[in-house]
C-alpha cells in the first residue's frame, strides 16, 4: 500500500452506540485490519484488508456506493467534503474499525486536513501507545477499548493498556470493558487499579455483551461491579450498546 493510502470498509451516518458520547450523530471511518482477534468480535470484515470501501449515498439511508480501495487522503477529504453540512449534521468523525491506528502514517497526514471540516474522536483498542502518542494533538476525544480476557476469550494486553493510558490520558473520553459473567473479579479488580493509577477522574464504561443482562443473577452482578468501581473512580456507568438495541449500523 502506498503510504498515503489506505483500505478503508466503509463511511456511514449513524448515531454513536457506545459510551459518554451515546446517541450524538456522527459519521463514521471503518478501517481495515486488526491487531488483535477478539472472539466476540462483530466486525470481521474489518481484519482483513480486501474488497472496494462502500459510502454510504444518503446519510442514514444504509444504501452503499463502492470506490476502489487503497483511498488516498485527497480521496477521502473529497468524499467527507461532499457530506451536505457536516458541521451541524455530526458531532464528529469517528475512527473506527478494525483498529485506526494501524494507519497511523495515513493519518498523520489525513487528520489536520479533515478537521477542517469535522473534529475527530477515535475509538481504538488502546493497546497501540507509540502511535496514539503521535497523533494526539490532532485528536480532539479518545475511546479506549480494555479487551478483558473473559470477554475476548485472548489474553490482556495489561502492559499495552498502561502504556496507552498513559500515552492517551489528555484526550481520553473514557474506557470501556465488555462485560460478561465470565468476569473473574480478579480481572475486574486489576481493570479498575489500572485506571486508579493513572487518573481516578477516569470515566469506566461498563458494556455487557451484547443480550447477556436477560441471564440469571448477571443483572445484580453489573450493580455490585458498579459499586465496587466507584469506590476509586468517580464514574462507572453500565451502557448497552445501543445501535444494536436500535438496529442501526
Ligand atoms: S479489537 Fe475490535 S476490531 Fe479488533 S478483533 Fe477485537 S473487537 Fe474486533
Amino acid at each position: 500500500m502506498h503510504p498515503l493510502a489506505a483500505h478503508v470498509v466503509e463511511l456511514f451516518s449513524s448515531i454513536q452506540g457506545e459510551g459518554l458520547l451515546a446517541g450524538e450523530p456522527q459519521l463514521f471511518l471503518r478501517f481495515y485490519g486488526c491487531n488483535l482477534a477478539c472472539n466476540y468480535c462483530d466486525t470481521e470484515a474489518a481484519r482483513t484488508p480486501t474488497g472496494p470501501c462502500r459510502v454510504e449515498i444518503i446519510p442514514g439511508s444504509g444504501e452503499f456506493s463502492e470506490r476502489p480501495n487503497p483511498l488516498s487522503v485527497e480521496e477521502l477529504i473529497a468524499l467527507i467534503r461532499t457530506e451536505p453540512e457536516p458541521a451541524r449534521r455530526y458531532h464528529s468523525l469517528a475512527l473506527t474499525g478494525g483498529e485506526p491506528l494501524l494507519h497511523h502514517r495515513f493519518l498523520a497526514a489525513f487528520l489536520p486536513a479533515v478537521r477542517e471540516i469535522l473534529p475527530v474522536f477515535l475509538e481504538t483498542n488502546g493497546t497501540l501507545a507509540a502511535e496514539v502518542a503521535a497523533l494526539l494533538p490532532q485528536l480532539n476525544w479518545i475511546s479506549m477499548d480494555v479487551k478483558l480476557e473473559s470477554a475476548t476469550g485472548k489474553p490482556t494486553d495489561w502492559d499495552g493498556h498502561r502504556r496507552f493510558l498513559r500515552a492517551a490520558h489528555e484526550k481520553l473520553l473514557c474506557v470501556k470493558a465488555a462485560v460478561g459473567p465470565a468476569l473473574q473479579d480478579a480481572e475486574f479488580s486489576r481493570l479498575v487499579d489500572l485506571m486508579a493509577e493513572t487518573d481516578a477522574g477516569l470515566a469506566l464504561i461498563l458494556q455487557p455483551v451484547h443480550g447477556t443482562w436477560e441471564m440469571p443473577g448477571w443483572r445484580e452482578r453489573l450493580f455490585s461491579l458498579q459499586g465496587e468501581a466507584r469506590g476509586r473512580l468517580r464514574t462507572v456507568r453500565i451502557l448497552p450498546q445501543i445501535h444494536k438495541l436500535l438496529k442501526m449500523l
